[in-house]
Parts: structure tokens; sequence; C-alpha cells
């Protein structure tokens, strides 16, 4: 028995034989070509380049009905096949340096990873590993090669183990055939670990050696609440690993039949679960599972994926979309959150030493006005097709709030004059990610409609920890007394002032904080779609009261360390059988 690590990409556990995937990568083949016969060459370049085209055409066309909406994926494929830094670059050192369209094409690549590289945003970092699919699928056309997968030999549900899947790999596996997918990279944000959680298929990535280890029609477990993978199980791991499976189905099932009731605790009280949502894809993995709306949409990706800007007219339908389908419940759009560890190439921002504390998100809108008024009109000119409510980041004093009132007002009648319909009473509303914010929220709460916690951020400045730094990673930690206790103010000073708080930063998603959030008497809470339907029902298991007395008892405690020992013996008293469910694992909560 063989137990290899990696990161749990996917929720779920799989047993089966393995089917282990040539990664079918041609070795490169270096060429030097004669000057006469370089046109053919560019030719061949050419051609291939079509061929990929078609076979992910037909891919698209082909998609099942419930991944559809991932075409995008493959379309963005087929946009990056005749990008200038790919296409046309390859097309010239062909010419200028002799060399056949292989060579071309990997020199042109190591040129745009050499691009990537300086790119702080993971994001875009990782959309390299696209790139790189890419690349591997017109290699494989120049070497002759078909696609990589090729299931028909197989009878029998299998897990897959790869080095890498492209999410046209992904795509094109059968779904009744492929029980798990195992692979030695990618991550949990990779495109592939995104498809595999909508298809429902267990998948670990990032484990180191796995297609050594591997060999096809191995029995393994593929477990991808924990992240790992077990090669050649012995009898008594293999038997607990059939009880947690079937234990797991079980809760998933009641899970997300019970998604759509109401986020209701036994003692009445009401709390509205919304989903996080960053692309306009994700909408109906919003509605599945049965989010009442989405409490924070991230408008950043609009603006990275791209060498301009956008245009008022394309954010505009985009949001458009998410209203429209989302309605009717309603849709929180935050504005431009950009500088900190996010940039846009079109915007420069100059080298900060503390980009986290330099020119971020509202002040750099607030200097940016020309971008900032496009994006307010488009918000605006959708909030006519559905419910939306308005929210600035990273907002840190009163002087601030004035300055974004005056100019959406400058923009409302501007829409006004021009005969433009809009909500007018769309509601606005503030991040509390800054402490200074935190700190005078009473102040805050009078000038606005709603609060919305950020919690990634808020602890990031108060505890002083680089959120992006690994080496003190150690140290966030969400149940620091200071933490709690700026939350209780903040949600002291909307109830206050009468208006709503909630909550969108990673805390609001986790189980174990949502009986002390639940008793601090957060309106709302907004968190990842997957996490939706157990916290919901975390919230039919409580007693608000309760809740409220384990709250108050928490703000006594004196550090992380005992509030969250106390907080693990609440939820194993209250919650007994998700705390048994290795659902709970699936946050990385070590107990
Ligand atoms: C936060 O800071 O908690 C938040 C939700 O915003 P972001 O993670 O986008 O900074
Ligand atoms: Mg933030």
């Amino acid at each position: 028995m063989e137990i290899l690590k990696g990161t749990a990409a996917s929720p779920g556990i799989s047993i089966g034989k393995i089917f282990l995937l040539d990664d079918g990568k041609s070795k490169t083949l270096r060429k030097k070509i004669p000057q006469d016969q370089i046109p053919q060459e560019r030719e061949r370049f050419r051609r291939a380049v079509e061929t990929v085209e078609e076979q992910l055409h037909r891919l698209i066309d082909e998609l099942p009905e419930e991944i559809k909406e991932h075409s995008s994926i493959l379309q963005s494929h087929i946009l990056m096949l005749r990008d200038r830094m790919l296409y046309d670059r390859t097309l010239a050192l062909i010419g200028e340096e002799g060399i056949n369209a292989e060579w071309a094409l990997r020199k042109a690549l190591s040129q745009v990873k050499a691009i990537f590289a300086r790119i702080k945003d993971a994001y875009i970092r990782e959309r390299l590993e696209d790139i790189e699919f890419v690349v591997n699928r017109v290699e494989q056309v120049l070497a002759g090669q078909g696609p990589t997968v090729d299931l028909s030999a197989v009878d029998e549900p299998v897990i897959i183990v790869a080095r890498d899947l492209s999410p046209a790999d992904t795509l094109q596996i059968s779904r009744e055939k492929v029980i798990g997918f195992v692979t030695e990279l990618g991550s949990r944000t990779s495109h592939t670990a995104i498809l595999a959680r909508s298809l429902g298929i267990p998948a670990v990535t990032g484990v180191e050696d796995v297609t050594i280890h591997s060999l096809s029609g191995d029995i393994a477990i593929a477990d991808g609440l924990k992240g790992r993978i077990i090669i050649d199980p012995d009898e008594s791991t293999l038997l607990e690993y059939q009880k947690t499976r079937s234990r797991y189905v079980q809760y998933r099932l009641e899970v997300v039949q019970s998604s759509n009731l109401p986020a209701e605790t036994l003692d009445g009280f009401r709390i509205k679960i919304k989903a996080n949502m960053e692309l306009l894809n994700e909408v109906s993995m919003v509605i599945q599972h049965g989010a009442e709306g989405v409490g924070l949409f991230r408008t950043e990706f609009l603006y990275l994926a791209r060498k301009g800007l956008p245009t008022e007219e394309q954010l505009f339908q985009s949001y458009k979309e998410v209203a429209e389908r989302l309605s009717p419940y309603p849709v929180t759009i935050r504005t431009l959150d950009i500088g900190g560890d996010k940039f846009v190439s079109s915007v420069s921002l100059g080298d900060e030493i503390n980009p986290a504390l330099g020119l971020r998100a509202i002040r750099l809108c607030l200097q940016e006005r020309g971008l900032f008024r496009a994006q307010l009109r488009a918000i605006l000119r959708a909030s006519a097709f559905g419910e939306i409510r308005l929210l600035f980041p990273m907002v840190s004093g009163k002087s601030e709030i004035l300055e974004v009132k005056n100019l959406l007002n400058e923009v409302k009648e501007e829409l006004y004059r021009d005969g433009i319909s809009f909500d007018s009473n769309m509601k606005t509303g503030i991040m509390i990610e800054v402490p200074s914010a935190a700190l005078i929220a009473d102040v805050l709460a009078r000038e606005v409609d709603f609060f919305s916690i950020g919690t990634n951020d808020l602890i990031q400045y108060s505890l002083a920890i680089d959120r992006v730094n690994d080496a003190v990673s150690h140290l966030y930690e969400p149940l620091h007394p200071s933490v709690l206790r700026m939350i209780k103010m903040i949600v002291d000073a909307a109830h206050g002032a009468g208006i709503e708080v909630g909550m969108c930063g990673e805390m609001a998603g986790e189980p174990l904080y949502v009986p002390l959030l639940l008793g601090m008497g957060l309106d709302e809470l907004s968190m990842n779609a997957m996490a939706v339907p157990k916290n919901k029902r975390l919230v039919r298991q409580s007693n608000q009261e309760d809740c409220a007395a384990f709250a108050a008892e928490l703000l006594t405690l004196d550090s992380a360390k005992a509030i969250k020992k106390r907080a693990v013996e609440f939820f194993r008293q209250n919650y007994p059988s998700d705390m048994e469910t290795s659902d709970f694992l699936e946050f990385g909560i070590k107990l």
C-alpha cells in the first residue's frame, strides 16, 4: 500500500482501478529549416493551428448540456491559439531563426512564460497552464498524433491518473467511465479542478510522481476530501474507505436535497446565505446550491484577462446577464479592487514597496476617475434588469464615502439626463476590511445602506499578516480575540444604525465559525457556492439563542488557541453528525 499526498481539488471518494494516461507530450523535435522551405514550414504550423481550432470547436458542439457553460474555457483556448505572442511570434521565429515549427513554438512559449513569471496575481499566473495546454495540442498535431485521451478500450469505471489534464481532456472523458482524477500538476483553482467539481467527480491534484508509482489496473482510492491517493490499499484501509464513502455520499445527498430549504434556526432566526462569485459561468453553480443571491461579485476578472480596459458596454452586458439570471435574488456587485496583489496591464500602478497598503481598490478608483465612472455607469444601467446592490471595497474613512457618493450622484444625473433607466433606490454599501473603518463603524453606518465584512483583509490588516506570504500564514488567525471583538463592534454599530451587516470573507463559509457568526447576529453570510448547502443545514440545526450565549462566551477568552478549542468542543456537542462526515475536512480545519 502506498499513500501519496496532494491537494483536495474536488470533494468525494472514489475506489476503483487506475487508468494511467500517457501524457502524450511529443518530444520537441529541433530541426534547422533551409531558407527555401520556410514558407512550407510556416504553412505546416498554420494548418496545425487550424486543426486544433476545429478539434476544439467540435468538442464545444458535443459538450453535454449540464457542462455547456464551461465552453467558455475552450473558447478562450481557441483565442489563445491566435494570440500575437504565440502565433505571430512562432511564424516570425521560423523565418528569423530558420527553425522548425515545434522549436519556434517552444521558444515563443518560453518568452510568454517569462512574462507570466512576473505576474503576481495567482489567477492570471495559473492561466499559463491554459497556454501550455494549447501549445501541447498544437505539438501533438504537428507530430501527427491524435488527441491525447482515448478511453475507448476502457470498459469499466476508472480513476484517471495523469501528469496533467487539460480542460479539453477532462471534458472529453465520458462521465460514466471516470470516477476520479489524480494529477501531478494543477491546484484547487486550476480549470481542471473547477470542472471536476462541476462534474461532481472526486479529484486530487499536485500529487508528486503519481504517474511513476501507478500502474493501469492497480486498485486505488482517490480521496478528494483529504487530498491523497492510496495505491493498492490493504484490506482494512479499503473497508474503512468504503464506509467513509457511503457516509459521504449519504451526507452529500441530504445536503444537496435540502439546499433549497431556508436558512432558519430552530428558534426562528433567519440569516441569508449567499454565494461569492468571480466569473459569469458560476451563476448556475450559485443557483444549484441554493444560495439566496450573490453577496460578493468580485469584478476584477473582467479587467484582468485582457489587454485593454473593458468598455462600459461590455461591463454592462456582463452585469445585466448576472442580474437577470439571478433574479429575483439580488447580486451585490463590488467595484474594482485592483492594486495589492492584483493588477491590470492597462492601468499603471508604479512600483510600490507595500502594495497591500498602497494605491488599491477605492483609492485607485478615486484617482482613475474615467475607469471608475465607466464601471459605475455599467452597474447602474444593469440595475434596471434585476436587483443590484453596490459595494465599495477598502474604505478607510468617511471622506472616501462622501467622495464616492458624490461621484455616484453625478453619474446618476448623467444617466437621468440621457434618459437611461436605472434603479434609483439601488442600495449602496461598503466593505469593512480596514481596521480604521471597523473602529468608526458607527460613524460610517450613518452614510450607507449596508456593511459587508471582508475578513480576508480585515485579518491581514489587523494582525499585520501578509495574506499572500507563506512565511507568516501560521499567524493568520480568524479566531484571534481582536478579530472577534472587531466583528462584534461592526455588527453592533450596523444594527445600532438600523442597517444590515453581512460577511463575505472566507471566514463566512467555514462551518466551524458559523455558530459564532450566527450568535453575533450577522444578517448575511456569503461564501463559495459549494459551501452553501452544508452551512444552510448547519443553520437549520442551530439555536440562535444558544449561539449568542456561545459567542458571548468566546468573547471573554483571551487567545485564539483557547477560542478554537472551545469552538471545536461546541461544534462536536451540537453538530455531531456534521463533525463525523469527512466533509468537514474539506475546509482544511485540522482538529
Ligand atoms: C475580503 O477581504 O475578505 C474580501 C472578501 O475581499 P478580497 O478577498 O477580494 O480582498
Ligand atoms: Mg478584501
